[in-house]
């Protein structure tokens, strides 16, 4: 019988080895190891971030705007580097807003978006003259009394819910009944409420979905949001300051996916542009973007404590696991588990491989970093990487869970 091929990870070729040891940041893995003082640590290479921001805009528009949704990764030392670089940051929370508000960038550059605002949430927002993303008729009263107590009108967007979604993506953010933002069919009325009062309007966000490798789905999507935004700015009197269309480019983590290819996008886009600004010359058209932005740059590094064999089945268990890294367990959205690029960084193309299950301390059958993989034969004290790891990993982890001691982030 013909073996059917089985698919494969994309190469993680963005960290160099030397002499079997995975580079990153300029350093071998193990002396990293050593310099954080730790395992398990997250690290994130800062080289990287800046190669992923220019290769965009090469690709992309000139004039369009790129912003960084920080609930991707919010380490403090991560998005300075990337308020450097990007034209916004986008926020969830009054927390995250904190850490853009330290960086250098203006705070009318950042936007709050997120159902359930809480008044803290929104009046800081107002207070630092962040563009409030309105994502329902009962959040805009709250926040026109608030602006009225502090005496400031707030700089506001509509979140549109829009009524299609973005095909084959990893995570839908509209279409249907969603949390998220207004239906398209009720912005027109919601608007004439909005204009009764004293606020700055600045345009509209619309978010379709998130982790799509796809070129022509979000093609048809980033149509579809340039459609009805265009659609819905006839209802708008004075200028359309900021179109954000969304983001959902994704990257690629499953045997068998493969990289988004930017070089067909741009052309796209262009147009796009083109046809935004025939109509509305002054809109600044914005993309949003976590995962795409910092997802590859970074990895998860634990150590094997443990080496033992279970009726026939070899597992490595590592001091790192899904309260830490809760994705790459298989339990952040996936419907089926499938394994994240795992390497062992330590023994990086030695030729003696065998399959392994690379586990977690945590009692659990769900603490699983990598299910029968073939790799090289690692032992105790090697170190184990997940590749795809700078973005939804600490933060988007339950690291409560079974009171282990905390992992480190460091920028490289
Ligand atoms: C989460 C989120 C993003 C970022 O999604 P990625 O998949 O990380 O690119 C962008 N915009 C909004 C509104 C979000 O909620």
């Amino acid at each position: 019988m013909a073996d059917t091929p089985r698919p494969k990870h994309s190469p993680m070729v963005q960290f160099s080895v030397t002499g079997h040891c995975l580079q990153v940041g300029g350093m071998s893995l193990t002396r990293l190891a050593q310099r954080v003082g730790q395992t398990p640590f997250f690290a994130y290479d800062r080289q990287l971030l800046s190669d992923r921001i220019r290769e965009l805009r090469r690709q992309l528009p000139s004039s369009l705007h790129i912003h960084y949704a920080i609930k991707a990764n919010p380490m403090p030392a991560l998005v300075q580097h990337m308020a450097q670089l990007v034209d916004g940051l986008d926020v969830a929370s009054a927390g995250e807003l904190r850490v853009a508000l330290d960086t250098p960038m203006p705070a009318e550059c950042i936007s709050m978006a997120g159902p359930g605002k809480s008044e803290r949430d929104l009046s800081t927002a107002i207070a630092a003259g962040a563009v409030v993303h309105v994502e329902s008729s009962t959040e805009f009263e709250r926040i026109m009394e608030l602006s009225t107590e502090m005496g400031v009108p707030p700089r506001v967007a509509v979140r549109v819910n829009p009524d299609f979604e973005l095909k084959s993506s990893g995570m839908k953010m509209g279409g249907g009944a969603r949390p998220f933002g207004m239906d398209a069919e009720i912005v027109p009325d919601f608007l004439k409420q909005v204009f009764s009062h004293d606020v700055e309007f600045m345009g509209f966000h619309l978010f379709a979905g998130s982790q799509n490798l796809r070129v022509e789905s979000l093609k048809e999507a980033q149509q579809k949001t340039v459609d009805l935004a265009l659609r819905l700015a006839q209802e708008v009197p004075g200028p359309l300051k900021i179109l954000n269309m969304g983001g959902g480019l994704g990257i690629p983590y499953f045997p068998g996916e493969e990289s988004f290819d930017l070089s067909q996008l741009g052309p796209h886009m262009e147009q796009l542009l083109s046809s935004i600004h025939a109509v509305r010359p002054e809109t600044q058209v914005v993309m949003e973007l976590g995962r795409y932005l910092v997802g590859e740059a970074g990895i998860y590094v634990c150590r094997v404590v443990d080496k033992k064999v279970s009726r026939g089945q070899t597992y490595l268990v590592t001091d790192g696991g899904l309260h830490q890294h809760l994705a790459a367990s298989g339990n952040f959205g996936q419907v089926i588990r499938k394994n994240y690029p795992v390497a062992i960084g330590t023994r990086m193309g030695t030729q003696d491989r065998e399959e392994v299950s690379i586990v977690g301390p945590l009692c659990t059958p769900l603490d699983l970093l990598a299910d029968k993989m073939e790799l090289p034969r690692a032992e105790v004290g090697d170190l184990v990487v997940i590749f795809q790891s700078g973005a939804y990993g600490l933060t988007a982890s339950p690291q409560g869970f079974l009171s282990h001691p905390a992992a480190l982030e460091v920028l490289v």
